[in-house]
């Protein structure tokens, strides 16, 4: 048996025999015409690739929907940029023949994207080989290739390319594996979509011996096994045959109410990072957004994002999400999120250091910006705010106050808000946990941050590997805070909520429903698994002693 690790693109299991399938060989140099001759060809060719891209995109429109067939788009606006034609048509006019002019332009081309910082845009490099490779194609008048399966098999190849995944035999592929590629790539992506189990940058050549034997794809993990002993095969298939029946009781609560068998109803809300993982809460049937971390905002610009940039992102998801609740934290820049323009200090504790809120008291304006920001978006939707990092009375006091001079700004200004907006704080220091009873007073609500309440209770640093072994979240310690929040929060009259990973941690699910609490905010594609458990317990007999 041998195993290989890579990364994990669909959360799902294949089981199947293995087909190595063998990328074209090297382009072929054809008897090449005159430099004019030759660039005709290349036009000819490019506008037969532009036709099939286009019937490629409304294809993969009716098949897939119209996120997927975008991948097209850009594969058309690859095709007619400048820079990639002038240096095809300027190898031509050298004396290069037209196939190998665009095969050499294309390669220059995508080792220019794979270098480049951004992994969404390294992951590009593999469609400007399939949209050259097209072209290519047309020059020599070679058929478009189709991948052909006699039977179900796991596909494996260097990596796949958009055009192969949306044309392949979908009733015969079972899986993926790529040795190379990204999970951002557009060929993950349609995996995705396609819910087609699938693991890319496997990095390991296997050779031709391979083809035909049998493997286990682990597309939770990434583990691949190839030719796989008799125990590893039964445990596979048996965890095969519990995820297809989970999958089943999950569908089955889409559409239902979070409630317990004796009628306690907790929200499932989901953590996002953008705009469009609005989509996802959708998707998975999220009942609101529990946590926007704002911060990638400030991550993705050069610059402050202005208030106008903030409102209108805000107001896409309000508007997205509707009457659904979306809770806005300011951000949490600092430590392990840095953004040049802030200009922190290097620091010796980062994660002990200057972040957030602790930023925004030297910087007023990021605050008061961000809350102008929060309180627009607040009319369009059912938006609530949520402030981070909380460790005193002193500073919820501080923003409140802020808040306060912004809606009377935004009232002079004749500005549409939300003024009964809520108002949150996360629990995720010791000292805010313990001070609970006192915060409790001043806010509407409160989430608990279990990742960094964790990282600050047990002393664990959440960015050190080595530690990860002993950073134990169900650790008596964090739990009896936990409980002790959720008792803060209901005597003063207000909710509390989970938005770290913990809230997803089905293990402790009976725990948290034991304790009353009235919210849990997961990544969206924990949302169904986590009310199916909800829907399972009964909130009277749920212990919580043993827990704690
Ligand atoms: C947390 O700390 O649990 C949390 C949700 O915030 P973040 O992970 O962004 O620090
Ligand atoms: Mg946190």
């Amino acid at each position: 048996m041998l195993q290989y690790q890579g990364k994990a693109v669909f959360k799902a299991i294949a089981i199947g025999k293995l087909k190595i399938v063998q990328h074209r060989e090297v382009t072929a140099v054809t008897k090449s015409g005159t430099p004019a001759e030759e660039e005709q060809k290349y036009l000819a060719a490019k506008a037969k690739a532009k036709e099939q891209i286009h019937n490629l995109y409304q294809s993969t429109l009716q098949s897939v929907g119209e996120k997927n067939a975008e991948i097209f788009e850009v594969h058309a606006l690859m095709l007619e940029d400048e820079d990639l034609h002038d240096a095809i048509v300027s190898k031509i006019r050298e004396g290069i023949a037209a196939e190998i002019a665009v095969e050499d332009s294309g390669f220059e081309t995508a080792q220019i994207f794979a270098a480049m910082e951004d992994e969404y845009m390294r992951a590009r490099s593999v469609d400007i080989m399939d949209v050259c490779r097209r072209v290519v194609d047309n020059i020599l008048g070679r058929e478009e290739k189709t991948i052909r399966l006699e039977e179900p098999s796991i596909l494996y190849s260097s990596d796949f390319t958009p055009s192969e995944v949306v044309n392949l035999d979908k009733s015969k592929v079972l899986g993926f594996i790529t040795i190379l590629g990204s999970t951002n790539s557009h060929t993950a992506i349609l995996a995705r979509t396609l819910a087609l189990p699938s693991v890319v940058n496997m990095r390991e050549n296997l050779d031709m011996q391979y083809d035909g034997k049998m493997c286990v794809l682990n597309g939770i993990t990434g583990e691949i096994f190839i030719d796989p002993d008799k125990t590893t095969l039964e445990k596979y298939e048996k965890l095969q045959a519990e995820l297809a029946e989970a999958k089943i009781r999950q569908e089955a609560v889409r559409g239902k109410k979070s409630i317990t068998q004796d009628g306690e109803k907790i929200a499932v809300y989901c953590n996002i990072g953008g705009v469009k993982d609005c989509e996802k809460v959708i998707e998975n049937d999220g009942e609101g957004v529990g946590l926007f971390r704002s911060e990638f905002l400030f991550l993705e610009s050069k610059d402050y994002p202005t208030e106008n940039t903030q409102f209108e992102v805000y107001k896409q998801i309000a508007s997205m999400m509707g009457d659904k609740l979306a809770i806005i934290r300011t951000m949490d820049i600092g430590a392990d999120k840095q953004a040049d323009y802030f200009h922190l200090p290097k620091e010796e504790n980062p994660a002990l250091g200057y972040r957030s809120i602790r930023i925004c008291f030297d910087r007023p304006e990021i605050m008061h910006t961000q809350l102008r920001a929060i309180y627009r978006a607040s009319h369009y939707g059912n938006v609530a705010a949520m402030i981070p990092m909380i460790i005193a009375v002193e500073e919820v006091l501080w923003v409140k106050e802020i808040a306060k001079k912004v809606r009377e700004e935004l009232k002079q200004e004749g500005i549409p808000f939300n003024a009964e907006m809520q108002i949150g704080i996360m629990i995720e220091t010791p000292a805010a946990a313990i001070c609970s009873d006192l915060l409790a007073e001043h806010v509407d609500f409160f989430s608990i941050g279990s990742n960094d309440l964790t990282q600050y209770t047990l002393a664990v640093d959440r960015q050190n590997e080595m530690l990860e072994k002993i950073a134990d979240t169900h650790h008596k310690a964090l739990l009896r805070l936990i409980e002790m929040v959720v008792k803060n929060a209901h005597k003063a009259n207000i909710w509390a909520g989970i938005c770290g990973e913990l809230a997803a941690d089905l293990s402790l699910t009976e725990f948290f429903v034991g304790i009353g609490i009235d919210e849990l905010s997961v990544s969206p594609p924990y949302v169904l698994p986590l009310r199916e458990k909800i829907c399972n317990l009964t909130a009277k007999n749920c212990k919580i002693k043993k827990y704690l």
